[in-house]
């Protein structure tokens, strides 16, 4: 077994062993095996120890991967584990769920010609293997303080947040409008990436770390149809992080677009998520939300998408197709999931656009028109055109819209005029406290950056939380507190 470094000359990479398309066309688990401790070992041996690690530079938490990697491959696991959750609150989820082929995979440099280390397979075998041990522990902080914070938003910004603010004792009340724990993770990233087992774990242990939690509890404005008013909330804790990530899906006009048959992706996903979860889902039942036996369309080529074919494939659907208007070079999604999308029967017509939805009660097809790509614009990004007289149809029951997602507008729906948006509609917040323009109330996750990466919210999870601290401490409420709880 592996005690030394540097064995990339004779050690092949190796990803965890994948099930068959076949297999996995049949369930929502997850498509990757797990390491074994000798195959954990065995792998992080690679690494050659770099003097500057550019796979951490590039790993938005900053993760400690060569000192891990190297505990690793000694054995030392326990302690492997500790200096992983240093960094990462979450680090099993993003083993599993990182686009690593652009984040620490794709900036190893361990030697020219050879394959990087497998990074996030290791951190998801060293926390999957704590947990087994016993030795993920919930948050037992040293001191408690009285004073509060509310975090809006159970995603992995508001978690990690949570639990940041926790270790340093405050009482932290989490509120979601979803009756489960996890944003995105538990209702939009379906199973066979993420199994919902492990976030609901981490919802039991921020629990056991005596982290409250209040689902079921949208926020609002006070003379809204939600559970709670932004401004109770602000009156009932010492600060305030929004956390609630972006959900207004992306228009897709055209003639028909009207036309039932066409769904939004989040609908969709978040229908199926809940299945896996055992829930009743009528929305289900009636068919409209189920791709069995359907030709299914999806329009998009980001992670959303992705999600969206491979879910209708495990439905059973007749036929998937993925429609683009860039290539494959230029999709937005991680091509390690385009690539097990092919091999789960995904067909990806790239290069084309709808132009109009066809069908007279419900969609029966999509008319769409080749495209091609132009000269680079400003940012760097080719434009894309339509190619004349290209245009043909392809057969649909069910068309999934995937093209991204917006901020809701949070001012006006909260009534706070003076809680400061960009102009896309995003948190404005100080690039180095967090804080938004209302005193004591912080930002942090897709709300502040847009559309992103859970592992970049965790990142701003973190920092927010450092930032509130630093603020309570400034304004003389974790001191109070401190006084009032001695
Ligand atoms: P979210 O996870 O969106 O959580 C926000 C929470 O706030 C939700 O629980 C919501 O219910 C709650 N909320 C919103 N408004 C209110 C309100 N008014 N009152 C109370 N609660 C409210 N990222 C990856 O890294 N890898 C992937 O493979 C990946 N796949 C993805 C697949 C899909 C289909 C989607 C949509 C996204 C994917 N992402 C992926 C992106 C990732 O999920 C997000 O970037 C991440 O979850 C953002 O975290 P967040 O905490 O900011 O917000
Ligand atoms: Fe790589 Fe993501 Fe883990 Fe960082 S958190 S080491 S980017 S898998
Ligand atoms: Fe190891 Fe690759 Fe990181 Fe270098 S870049 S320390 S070889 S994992």
């Amino acid at each position: 077994m592996a005690d030394r470094m540097l064995q990339f000359v004779s050690v092949h990479q190796h990803q965890p062993d994948k099930r068959s398309a076949s297999d996995r066309r049949q369930d929502f688990g997850e498509i990757y095996r797990d390491f074994s401790v000798p195959q954990a070992r065995t792998q992080a041996s690679r690494c050659s120890q770099c003097g500057v690690p550019f796979c951490q530079v590039h790993c938005p938490v900053g993760n400690n991967i060569p000192d891990w990697l190297k505990l690793t491959a000694e054995g030392r696991l326990e302690e492997a584990y500790e200096l992983s959750s240093a960094t990462n609150n979450f680090p099993e989820i993003c083993g599993r769920i990182c686009p690593q082929d652009r984040l620490c995979e794709g900036n190893c440099v361990i030697e020219k010609g050879f394959d990087s280390v497998t990074i996030g397979a290791v951190e998801r075998f060293i926390t999957d293997n704590a947990w087994n041990e016993g030795w993920v522990r919930p948050v037992r902080p040293s001191r408690e303080r009285s004073a509060s914070v509310g975090i809006i938003g159970a995603g992995p910004g508001g978690l990690a947040a949570a639990e940041q603010l926790r270790k340093q004792g405050y009482q932290v009340h989490v509120y979601d409008r979803y009756d489960r724990v996890g944003g995105l993770m538990i209702y939009g990233i379906p199973g066979f990436k993420l199994e919902k087992e492990i976030v609901l774990r981490r919802h039991a242990l921020l629990e056991q770390g005596a982290i409250r939690f209040h689902l079921g509890r949208g926020v609002g404005a006070v003379d809204s149809d939600m559970a709670i008013a932004f401004s109770t909330l602000r009156a009932r804790h010492d600060a305030i992080l929004i956390a609630t990530g972006v959900y207004k899906s992306r228009a897709l006009g055209g003639p028909g677009s009207g036309l039932p048959g066409l769904v939004k992706a989040l609908d969709y996903l978040t229908v199926s998520n809940r299945r896996s979860l055992g829930d009743a889902v009528p929305e289900f039942d009636s068919g409209r939300l189920d791709a069995r036996g359907k030709n299914v369309v999806v329009i998009g080529g980001g992670d959303t998408a992705m999600d969206c074919v491979r879910t209708a494939v495990r439905q059973g659907a007749r036929s998937v197709k993925c429609l683009y208007r860039r290539d494959r070079a230029n999709m937005p999604g991680s091509l390690r999931e385009v690539k097990n999308a092919e091999e789960e029967g995904v067909e990806f017509v790239w290069l084309a656009a709808p132009e109009a939805f066809l069908g007279a009660n419900a969609v029966t097809g999509v008319r769409a028109v080749r495209m091609k790509l132009g000269l680079p614009d400003a940012s760097g990004r080719q434009s894309v055109d339509p190619v004349e007289n290209s245009g043909f149809t392809l057969d649909a029951d069910l068309v999934i819209k995937a093209l991204g997602f917006d901020p809701e507008e949070l001012p006006t729906l909260w009534g706070e005029p003076a809680l400061e948006v960009s102009r896309w509609g995003t948190l404005k917040v100080g690039h180095t406290s967090f804080m938004t323009s209302l005193p004591g109330v912080f930002g942090a996750g897709d709300i502040v950056r847009g559309a992103s990466l859970v592992v970049w919210a965790i990142r701003d999870g973190r920092d927010a939380a450092e930032q509130m601290h630093r603020w309570l401490e400034r304004e003389g409420a974790a001191q109070r507190v401190a006084e009032a709880a001695e």
